[in-house]
């Protein structure tokens, strides 16, 4: 198929849904539906392939609350999951624009079939993602891809915690932060010189058309806010719309398929994941501050890195557990008992603070007056922590190109609490559901009733009681929770916001998943999806380097097919 004639395609590489000439088709090989993380990477991948590439994004480059509203649905618990039109951005970037850019690689153990976790089976293994990694890493600009201490550093780095060595958790593997990128507005310029790209803003998928037989899709239909529609045809399709909006799109165009696009076998929506967060327990440790560093890593390569407790695999094997990581944090921020005057600042700064990140620094907590004059009393005591902490933010988060990832406080003595991030299993009832309600489009909204299990409780408490255990018996420390509390600490700010997992599984049995391995839907030859949607399970690992480098393998393996 050759590149669009009618669209002077070399000159406007960038054009508004709504300056094109309704009368004509817009025409490419492969169209990418969403500009986020994964349709950008899938596009430059794409770059100068000699395949014509149509990149169509509901949102412009900005911002706009009438775009971000399509995004809005109900939630069944909303005090497990934030409303949907939160933690996803409908925009140029997509949700880029917002994330934190903490980024890592999944582990081996995480594509394995584990008993011991239902619908834990990948068709595919760490290797054949690990050529993928490097590349994804860099347009993350999240450095070197190198994530043990070893590998990270040449010169060697003080131990996390001095003496502790244990058999259920290592503490030499890292995180790395991204800048954090906006891929919109990092790879515009690269997009706009690719002479093969065309990018459409305010280009709303309204429709996906199945042909009669149902084994192929033969067009789009996009919409601006104000009604212009037009057709789109390609001969290959990409769903990059982000883990709930795949769903939805799959979903609720069901003229040929009735129960959806790939839903034959009711799977699309099902097995919905984020991750299991949150703050447990007050962590004493017997050694002086100048034997612990729990803060940020510069590694050679000028990347803020950090490491964690993490659990070892052999130990996930034998206690029959999902994946697990803890860092070592400061105390809930909402307690003014902290007498920290630096927490105390950002809870009385909350109202200029994102929603998605406010969440969890605060919760819905609502704080009586009394409280909120104690957080005064604590700024007040120590104004020039105060200070230097503003400083600091603005300097080396707001203003800088790199931004200082998290906040770290120092202690004033070795307490700290935990901070934890742990794998979430697929669950056939926690989904997404097209709600009654519709959009301007007459599209339906998404209804969110995610749900936890038994499982997730306990990968949560048996690794806290493990580590608990390894304190105490190297006497490193003393971990002090209740038990009793795992549950309601873990789902205290419910699902962890943005991480959006397993709506449109990987797998090779069609009955219990939606594409295969090479994220192609099972009985439809030319639609493929590039999202987190695709993961069947949900590691210990924030989603969105893994997203990449699986839009980088599906890029190859389209330019491989296209011929
Ligand atoms: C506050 C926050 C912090 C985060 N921090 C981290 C982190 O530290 N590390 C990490 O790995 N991840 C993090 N994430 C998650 C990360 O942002 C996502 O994993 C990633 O951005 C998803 O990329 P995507 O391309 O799959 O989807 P999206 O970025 O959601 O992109 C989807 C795109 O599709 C477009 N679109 C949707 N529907 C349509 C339609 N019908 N027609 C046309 N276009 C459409 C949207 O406008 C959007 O541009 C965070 C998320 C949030 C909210």
């Amino acid at each position: 198929m050759s590149i669009d004639k009618n669209l002077t395609w070399q000159r406007i590489l960038i054009i508004d849904a709504g300056d094109v000439d309704v009368t004509q088709p817009l025409s490419a090989d492969i169209c990418i539906v969403g500009s986020g993380a994964a349709g950008i990477s899938l596009a430059l991948k794409l770059a100068d392939s000699g395949l014509a590439v149509l990149l169509l994004e509901a949102g412009g480059l900005k911002a706009e609350p009438e775009t971000q509203t399509l995004y809005s649905g109900s939630v069944t618990n909303t005090l497990l999951h934030s409303p949907p039109d939160t933690y996803r951005q409908r925009r140029f970037g997509g949700t880029t624009t917002i994330w934190g850019g903490r980024c890592m690689p999944f582990d081996e153990i995480d594509f394995e079939k584990r008993e011991y976790i239902p619908h834990s089976d990948w068709p595919i293994s760490l290797e054949d993602l690990e050529p993928y990694y490097p590349e994804a890493n860099r347009l993350c600009e999240a450095g070197e891809y190198a994530y043990t201490m070893d590998s990270a550093f040449n010169t060697p780095r003080p131990p996390m915690i001095e003496g502790f060595e244990s058999e259920n958790f290592s503490t030499h593997t890292l995180e790395r932060f991204s800048c954090p990128t906006d891929f919109g507005m990092r790879y515009i310029h690269k997009l706009r010189s690719a002479r093969n790209i065309q990018l459409v803003l305010h280009a709303n998928v309204i429709n996906i058309q199945a042909g009669a037989n149902g084994k192929n899709i033969t067009g789009l239909t996009i919409s601006t806010r104000d009604g212009k529609r037009h057709q789109i045809l390609a001969r290959t399709y990409v769903l990059a719309t982000g883990g709930l909006e795949t769903a939805r799109l799959l979903l609720s165009n069901n003229d040929v398929h009735k129960n959806g696009l790939g839903n034959d076998h009711d799977v699309v929506g099902r097995y919905y994941m984020c991750h299991i967060a949150g703050t447990i327990g007050t962590l004493h440790i017997n050694r002086p501050l100048t034997s612990l560093w729990h803060g940020y890593d510069i590694s050679d390569d000028g990347v803020y890195c950090r490491r964690r407790i993490a659990l070892r695999p052999g130990t996930q094997r034998n206690q029959q557990i999902g994946n697990f990581v803890a860092r070592l944090h400061h105390p809930r921020i909402t307690l003014p008992e902290h007498k920290n005057a630096i927490l105390s600042l950002l809870y009385l700064a909350k109202p200029f603070i994102p929603y998605e990140y406010a969440k969890r620094l605060h919760g819905d907590d609502r704080a009586s007056f009394g409280t909120w004059l104690k957080h005064v009393r604590n700024v007040c005591a120590g104004p020039f922590d105060a200070a230097g902490f503003a400083w600091h933010m603005l300097r080396d988060r707001k203003f800088a190109d790199r931004k200082f990832p998290s906040i770290i406080i120092k202690p004033k003595a070795p307490i700290f609490s935990l901070d934890f991030h742990a794998e979430q299993q697929p669950n056939i009832n926690s989904r997404i559901t097209l709600g009654e309600e519709k959009d301007i489009f007459g599209v339906a909204r998404i209804n969110v009733d995610w749900r936890y299990t038994h499982g997730d409780v306990d990968t949560v408490s048996r690794s806290i009681a493990l580590l608990a255990e390894d304190m105490k018996n190297t006497k490193i420390g003393r971990l002090e929770y209740n038990p009793e509390s795992v549950e309601y600490e873990m789902t205290r700010y419910g699902a962890y916001g943005g991480h959006h997992i397993g709506t449109a599984r990987m797998g090779t049995d069609r009955h219990t998943s939606v594409v295969n391995s090479h994220c192609r839907l099972h009985d439809i030859e030319n639609l493929y999806v590039a999202s987190s949607a695709v993961f069947p399970t949900s590691s210990q690992a924030n989603p969105t380097l893994t997203i990449v480098a699986l839009s980088l393998r599906l890029a190859e393996h389209l330019k491989n097919t296209a011929a």
